[in-house]
């Protein structure tokens, strides 16, 4: 999608720090953390977000969450991560481009207003 600020990202059109790429996947450093790990994790095609994930593109989901435990292992984030996906509004989603939150490095609460 050509006005897509992360399919700008994926392109290369637009910086970011990479942690992680493969054919269907790309990870890279949120530019605003809210932990001491924020990485966002992201299909290379465009789908808006949560609620147009259907049978015909599950499958990355999959394979995000792979990617997601292969960094994990890699990064030594044995005492635990968050992974979380805003949709919508009213979860304050701000970029519509499916994207997984990465969170770790503190011990997190556990709270709908405040996420972290
Ligand atoms: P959302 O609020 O949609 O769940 O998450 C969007 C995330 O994208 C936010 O955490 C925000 O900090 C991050 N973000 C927004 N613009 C950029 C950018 O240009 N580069 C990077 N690396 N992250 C961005
Ligand atoms: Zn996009």
């Amino acid at each position: 999608m050509s006005d897509c600020l992360f399919c700008k990202i994926v392109a290369g059109e637009i910086p970011s720090a990479k942690v992680y790429e493969d054919e269907f996947v790309y990870a890279f450093k949120d530019i605003s953390p809210i932990a001491p790990v924020h990485y966002l994790f992201v299909p290379k095609q465009h789908i808006s977000g949560a609620s147009e994930i259907s049978p015909e593109n599950a499958e990355i989901v999959g394979k995000i969450f792979t990617a997601i435990a292969k960094v994990a292992a890699e990064e030594h984030l044995d005492s635990g991560f968050r992974v979380v996906t805003n949709c919508g509004e009213d979860a304050g989603q701000t970029v519509p481009h499916l994207h997984f939150h990465l969170l770790a490095g503190k011990t997190m609460g556990w709270s709908v207003e405040q996420g972290v």
